[in-house]
């Protein structure tokens, strides 16, 4: 069989030899000719133009000039070491600088030779300069012939080195001549003219060469297609092929527990969007498949009863439920609230965490061996080996981002017949994305809030306005509430005492993460130790709770019972309560630094208060400096309570990467042109045409779809572990 000259390594061209070979793969991830021919121009250039050196300014992103070099400069030494050609176009002298290949400047640039120069023009100490220009000669540019030059971003290592956007240029250019077929089609024939797509080899050369920029729009839009497609495509036929190996319970009936708890135990009436998603696992469960269900619901929607009575329909078909909790105080609740709500009906409920221990434990192994316990709540414990059901057929996972996805997989290990798994989630994520990070399972949401709730009010407060802070809690406090008051860090300014147990993020406006920041660079942040100090100075009539990560467990639980209970009127802490804790008396939220957390966290962090029936605040607390990136965080934080307009802010300004529960799905989010965040339509479209295809071909027998298949499956082999995303 004849080789595809696509997967010829890059050194086969004359001008890539080993060390460059190695900086294109190392750096750009290149190392075939196919490779080269999908580095699409970040941008093309209008080359047709030149400029005039008096006729720059700072703003202009890529100019070219014409003239000469009057003479080399070498400055500096060391690592500054650098080589400035002062270059004239006759009207002005620009100075073009290196900081390396020094030896390479020198040796292929010349004094009295017509150069046309490449670059972004910039100022420094009143003279104009371009660092690591292009540069070819004049006797060899013709205009006429160029037009829509590609630019290729190449990182600034490479360019040090000489590898630049124009090398790339001619390596690609090199490779299309060395091509003597077509570039293979991916998809089906029929889909493109149906869908009006650009073919494949015209797509790809488009993107590199555009004859206008409509071309490069159809271009773009027909590769941004297939890489969405794809994806789809091996999550939906990867679901198929689970979903043909895995049988689930079926639950034919609704039964006495579930028709006793509905009609004499339930205190309230359900909203309209917790009935919905009973329907939903209602249906899912009636199959014969196994579930895979997600639910999304704002904090405090209500996703903890429709949890209940999904275990109780489990109950009355006869299988065990099991309730997995991030944390033991999470735990704990979850028990407290299910005992309340049963009463006196029959159904059995233990709680299993890391602290139940010797006897207890070994009979809480032993009810569940039986079947006599009905439903089970338990931390991470739950899934250890030695925890064996009698029929498992029910499995809630509660806020998930927290638990990988193995976890996940392993319940389903813990039956014959895999447990129907409902994943409920209060950190909301847009749609387009839940589509792709949370592959084949289905979603639910619940939209509504139960009746009767305030919506929270937020406030921002600067650093300053420390008195009026004071003065508004203790007025709640006169009136009978409680306050949680949030910091960054536990204690002074190093970086490193952040919350072992918060994993927050937190926010710099020069970094991503404070995290990564060194020990040396001073980071100005209020902790919990001096606020907490500060706030018993102010506060000495009251009692005051403190809880953060580095406190042993039951130290910690102990803390927190004491606010749960009243004891406490306020509690200071760091993240640590960001996930469940149910205080409906709380009714203040304080965040300090409130720059430094990211949306979604304070929206869950706000989400701790507004449980009652009383109005209740959040009061972002920040520094005077705020970037404008932060400025808009805060400002959709006092606009808005809905978690689904946050979510969509959230992924719109961070980029979908970095989004809770993303990192562990395994979905590659360094596509090359696609964006989950806006190109949402696209991403919906290829799920439905995706969806339409595996249907229609569920053998993949079809010979209009063999090229399509063959290359899901090279995907698959190359870089996606599609059995990770479930
Ligand atoms: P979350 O979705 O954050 O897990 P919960 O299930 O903890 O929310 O519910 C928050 C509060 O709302 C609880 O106190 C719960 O009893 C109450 N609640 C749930 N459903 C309703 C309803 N339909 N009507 C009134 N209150 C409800
Ligand atoms: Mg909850």
């Amino acid at each position: 069989m004849q080789r595809n000259p696509l997967e010829f390594p890059i050194t086969d061209l004359n001008s890539v030899g080993p060390q460059r070979a190695k900086m294109l793969r190392d750096e750009m991830g290149i190392s075939t000719y196919g490779d080269l021919l999908l580095q699409f121009p970040s941008k093309h250039i209008d080359r047709s133009r030149i400029y005039f050196s008096h006729e720059l300014t700072p703003e202009m992103p890529y100019v070219q000039l014409r003239g000469h070099i009057l003479r080399f400069e070498e400055e500096g030494n060391g690592r500054k070491r650098r080589i400035i050609a002062h270059f004239s176009d006759g009207h002005g002298i620009v100075d073009l600088v290196w900081f390396n290949g020094l030896q390479y400047v020198k040796k292929s640039y010349h004094l009295l030779t017509e150069y046309i120069v490449f670059g972004k023009p910039s100022i420094f100490n009143g003279r104009w300069n371009i660092m690591h220009p292009e540069i070819e000669r004049a006797s060899s540019f013709n205009p006429s012939s160029i037009g829509l030059r590609p630019y290729y971003s190449v990182p600034e290592k490479l360019k040090r080195r000489g590898i630049n956007s124009r090398l790339i240029q001619q390596l690609v250019d090199t490779v299309f001549r060395l091509l003597h077929n077509p570039l293979e089609e991916t998809l089906p024939e029929y889909l493109i003219k149906e869908m009006h797509l650009m073919g494949r080899d015209e797509a790809i050369r488009t993107m590199h060469y555009p004859r206008s920029s409509e071309d490069l729009a159809r271009a773009t839009y027909r590769l941004k297609f297939e890489e969405l497609f794809f994806i789809q495509l091996g999550i939906l036929q990867y679901s198929r092929e689970r979903n043909r190996r895995s049988s689930g319970h079926v639950f034919s009936r609704v039964g006495e527990s579930f028709m006793d708890f509905y009609h004499h135990h339930l205190p309230f009436s359900l909203t309209e969007a917790q009935k919905r998603v009973i329907r939903d696992i209602r249906s899912d469960t009636q199959t014969g498949r196994q579930m895979n269900r997600l639910l999304q619901g704002d904090v405090g929607s209500g996703k903890t009863l429709v949890a209940l009575m999904s275990m109780l329909l489990a109950k009355d078909n006869g299988c065990q439920a099991c309730l997995m909790a991030p944390t033991e105080i999470l735990a704990e609740q979850h028990l407290e609230t299910f005992r309340t709500m049963l009463g006196d009906m029959n159904v059995h409920v233990e709680l299993l965490t890391g602290s139940v221990k010797g006897r207890q434990r070994k009979q809480i192994y032993e009810q569940l061996a039986t079947g006599e316990i009905d439903i089970l709540i338990g931390t991470h414990a739950v899934i250890e080996d030695n925890v064996l059901f009698h029929n498992l057929g029910f499995v809630v996972i509660d806020e998930q981002h927290r638990f990988g996805v193995a976890q996940r997989a392993k319940m389903w290990g813990k039956n014959p017949t895999p447990p129907h798994i409902l994943v409920m989630t209060a950190t909301p994520i847009p749609r387009t994305l839940a589509m792709t990070v949370y592959g084949d399972l289905d979603v639910s949401i619940i939209d509504e809030l139960p009746p009767g709730r305030k919506p929270v009010r937020t406030l921002h407060y600067f650093e300053g306005r420390r008195q009026e802070l004071y003065n508004g809690l203790r007025k709640q406090i006169s009136e009978g509430r409680q306050a949680y008051v949030v910091f960054p860090l536990i204690k002074d300014n190093d970086p490193t005492e952040y919350d072992p147990d918060s994993d927050t993020l937190l926010y710099d406006d020069n970094l991503q993460s404070a995290k990564r920041k060194s020990g040396a660079q001073k980071v100005d942040l209020q902790n919990l130790e001096d606020g907490f100090r500060q706030f018993l100075d102010a506060f000495p009539d009251l009692r005051l709770s403190k809880v953060h990560g580095q406190m042993k467990p039951a130290e910690k639980d102990a803390e927190m019972s004491r606010f749960v209970s009243g004891e406490t009127q306020i509690l200071l802490a760091t993240t640590v309560i960001e996930v469940g804790v149910n205080v409906p008396n709380a009714s203040v939220m304080v965040i300090m630094n409130a720059e430094r957390f990211g949306l979604a966290q304070l929206h869950q962090l706000r989400g701790r208060v507004g449980r009652g029936a009383d109005q209740s605040y959040c009061i972002l607390v920040t520094g005077f400096k705020l970037s404008s990136d932060t400025r808009r965080r805060i400002q959709i934080m006092t606009e808005t309570n809905d978690g689904f307009v946050i979510a969509e802010e959230d992924m719109r300004m961070r980029g979908p990467g970095d989004l809770e529960g993303t990192q562990q799905s395994g979905i590659p989010f360094d596509l090359h042109l696609a964006n989950l965040a806006r190109d949402g339509q696209l991403v919906s479209l290829s799920r439905e045409v995706a969806r339409r295809l595996v249907n229609a071909d569920p053998e993949q027998s079809d010979p209009r779809h063999q090229s399509m298949w063959a290359r899901l499956r090279k995907l698959r082999s190359q870089d996606v572990d599609w059995a990770s995303i479930s």
